[in-house]
């Protein structure tokens, strides 16, 4: 009798805390250990619906009004600038997030906010590579480097923001000649992901590879044996670090609240749950992701690469450029 009453009683509690709809497409542990916290610390209910990313943002379009989605959590920025223009998202204000994220991390707007910062860096075979032979992402179109570059193809959202960054700090026509020029190095057609990438790099096919850091750690911490032994054979590089060059390239993991959403106030609670220092530790130490709250340090296997100079640049200049990078790759033949 009285247990039935205590699970009456925390049952209406959680009623009373209500719950949150997350469209997600992300697929880390992180998350799923975040989303559990938020439970346990709110009583808010977190109701997840995972696809792939371009059938997740679909989705949200064609349910408009009717979409149970309060929130779109998604990777890089090119698909953040896309959601907002498409008025897939509504802006919000929070104090808290305004002040943990620096401006150049979220929509300026607040129709979405950065969650997780990726570095898109270099990395090398330690066997054939000096480390001090590698300088920008500009020397990459090099004849030393014939044969010998790998990364994914230009379909990957990833990439296009590399381009678009490049667009942005030096204009189309340079942006073209880079890309033209890093395509000429291939070591093999684009094919596959940035982990595929570092295993045809450790097995000898190339001398560089342009992947995105929390790759490495995944690769580190794996489970699989070989993927374990091709980390032993990769260094990690962050080019661009020049007096006058423009740091590493970065991008963001994030979120925004979605135009209709029903549980407004349980999705700001949330974002600004998935900025805490708390969470924040979680992002970095178990899916390897540089926190985007500047009072977070990175955990201890990213500070192992080196601290380094990130682009500052104003991401949503990235999903402005995208279109016309996507434009640069086919024109010069980027797979
Ligand atoms: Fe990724």
């Amino acid at each position: 009798m009285i247990k039935t009453l205590l699970i009456v009683v925390a049952s209406l509690v959680c009623l009373n805390a209500g719950e949150v709809n997350v469209y997600t497409h992300r697929h880390y542990p992180s998350d799923k250990i975040l989303f559990k916290k938020f439970t346990q610390m709110t009583g808010i209910k977190v109701n997840v619906v995972q696809a792939n990313s371009d059938q997740i943002m679909k989705r949200l379009e064609e349910e408009g009004k009717y979409s149970p989605a309060d929130l779109l959590l998604t990777v890089d920025v090119g698909r953040l600038y896309y959601a907002k223009e498409k008025g897939l998202f509504q802006p919000i204000r929070s104090k808290f997030l305004e002040e943990v994220i620096p401006s150049n991390l979220r929509d300026e707007e607040g129709y979405w906010f950065g969650v997780t910062k990726r570095a898109r860096v270099l990395v090398y075979n330690l066997d054939s590579v000096d480390p001090k032979s590698l300088s920008t992402y500009a020397a990459l179109t090099d004849e030393k480097y014939k044969g010998s570059i790998l990364t994914q193809t230009s379909a990957n959202i990833y990439n296009q923001s590399l381009l678009a960054s490049i667009i942005a700090h030096k204009g189309a026509k340079e942006a073209k000649a880079w890309a033209k020029g890093v395509s000429e190095n291939f070591a093999r057609k684009p094919t596959g992901s940035d982990r595929d990438q570092m295993r045809a790099l450790a097995a000898g096919m190339a001398k560089v590879a342009i992947v995105n850091t929390y790759y490495v750690g995944q690769l580190i911490n794996s489970d699989n044996f070989s993927d374990k032994a091709v980390a032993q054979m990769i260094g990690v590089f962050f080019p661009n670090q020049g007096e006058n060059d423009t740091g590493a390239h970065m991008n963001v993991s994030g979120v925004g609240v979605a135009k209709y959403a029903k549980n407004r106030e349980n999705a700001i609670a949330f974002i600004e749950f998935l900025c805490s220092k708390e969470a924040q530790e979680v992002f970095t130490s178990v899916n390897y992701e540089y926190p985007v709250n500047k009072n977070v340090a990175p955990s201890k296997l990213l500070q192992s690469w080196g601290a380094f100079k990130e682009d500052d640049i104003e991401l949503r200049k990235l999903g402005r450029y995208n279109a016309e990078a996507v434009k640069i790759f086919n024109e010069v033949g980027w797979e």
